[in-house]
């Protein structure tokens, strides 16, 4: 560090005048006084005696916590993202992303266009810090000064935006994939200004597929084609991660098509949970018990809920709609699931719809007779299911697509065991 880089940071963190620092920086060193002495003596000349009175220190991002008040901290851009907010009533621009250095990283919020870049090496002096879902952020605004520094950090994190659907998690801004559309609708919403149209449907790549939401529709985003998306955010969607699509998202069409999964990644039902929830995954488990509320149901026509009794929670008496459902706790060692199969899925298990069930209650004078049936095929047995999990108060829900009992015949599992093992 050269005796101007010091006067820089000193500077900074001081919220004073580089030259007046400098000078009295050159004065003292020339005296023979260490560097770190010499800034030292100029901290307490200009009353920056202790941390703890809201004057910024340096700070490693290791360091840093939701304590802290403001920070000056040196690290390099990882991701920068752009997105429009509404705060106080008015439209904002903000600026988000991630920085980190040899410690760790950390995300931010700019409030200013400081022009930052992916992979630009910068010390932001007087950096706010704010707490965001229980980890410190660093928020950059009026009083924050960005300097470009010249030192190359080494950091163990990949500089830039670009990642594989599988690596999302809510949260993440400033975020690049290269995607097929697998479905797009257009939807009109009641938005912050009134009715608008979005397009919302899903995305897929090599590694699996997401739902997506596009703000400010783009032209170029229609069923089968093959693109990148530049400055994406992700936000929390029905407990699993969903692409949001900005007015500030870059979209070109791709020269090669992107081939997307046909499979979904396959997980241990513990892993599933702790990982708060999955668009798309698929578990293999014992089917132990078949929950109350299966088999013959039926729903409130207002809201959709499951009535009891012909009574709504939220509505009161209704005419209940009738309709099928299981939800069938599966079970791998390592966790359980419910997994929650809509009327179709019901139907084939079943073997016959709304009016066989209808028939079959009517015959038992039981209503709890389909879902006996259900149950009595269903437990013990075991099924691989594939779906979107979500996890929240209400328990870990994995609402099926497919719902599908595992090869029964142990001769063929050792065969396929000995294929592979081949192979
Ligand atoms: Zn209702």
């Amino acid at each position: 560090m050269s005796l101007d880089d010091h006067a820089e940071e000193l500077a900074s963190s001081l919220g004073v005048d580089k030259t007046e620092v400098k000078r009295d920086l050159e004065n003292l060193v020339e005296y023979s006084v260490p560097v770190e002495e010499a800034k030292d003596s100029l901290r307490r000349k200009y009353g920056d005696g202790s941390s703890d009175d809201g004057t910024p220190t340096s700070k490693s991002i290791a360091e840093i916590s939701t304590g802290d008040s403001n920070v000056t901290v040196t690290g390099t851009v990882l991701r920068a993202g752009k997105r429009s907010i509404r705060y106080q009533g008015s439209d904002h621009v903000i600026f988000e992303g991630e920085i980190a250095d040899e410690t760790g990283k950390i995300s931010y919020t700019a409030w200013d266009d400081f022009g930052l870049e992916a992979g630009q090496t910068i010390t932001a002096g007087n950096a706010g810090i704010r707490e965001w879902e229980g980890d410190p952020e660093l928020n950059l605004g009026e009083s924050t000064t960005i300097q470009l520094a010249d030192e190359e950090l080494d950091v163990d994190y990949e500089v830039g935006g670009d990642a594989d659907l599988v690596e999302l998690e809510p949260g993440d801004r400033g975020i690049d994939v290269e995607v097929t559309v697998l479905e797009v609708e257009t939807k009109t919403i009641d938005g912050r200004d009134g009715e608008t149209d979005i397009l919302s449907g899903i995305l897929a790549d090599e590694t699996t597929r997401l739902p997506f939401t596009d703000w400010e529709p783009h032209d170029a985003i229609t069923e089968g084609a093959s693109l990148r998306l530049e400055d994406v955010f992700v936000r929390e969607f029905r407990g699993a991660p969903s692409v949001n699509v900005s007015e500030f998202t870059v979209v070109t069409e791709l020269d090669r098509p992107v081939e997307p999964t046909e499979e979904a990644p396959g997980l241990a039902v513990r892993d599933a949970i702790e990982s708060g929830g999955l668009f798309d995954v698929e578990l293999v488990g014992n089917v132990i018990a078949v929950r109350d509320g299966s088999g013959l149901i039926e729903r409130c026509p207002e809201c959709g809920r499951v009535v009891q009794n012909g009574q709504c929670r939220t509505h009161g008496a209704v005419d209940g709609v009738d309709d099928l459902r299981i939800k069938a706790i599966l079970d791998d060692g390592t966790g359980t699931v419910t997994a929650i199969l809509d009327d179709e899925l019901t139907e084939e298990i079943y073997g016959g719809g709304i009016e066989a069930a209808k028939e079959h209650a009517r015959e038992e004078m039981d209503q709890e007779a389909v879902a006996d049936a259900i149950r009595e095929d269903l437990v013990g047995r075991e099924y691989r299911v594939r779906g979107s999990l979500s996890v929240d108060e209400y328990g870990a829900n994995l609402n099926a697509r497919s719902f599908d009992e595992t090869d029964d015949d142990p001769a063929d599992r050792a065969s396929d065991l000995l294929t592979e093992v081949r192979a």
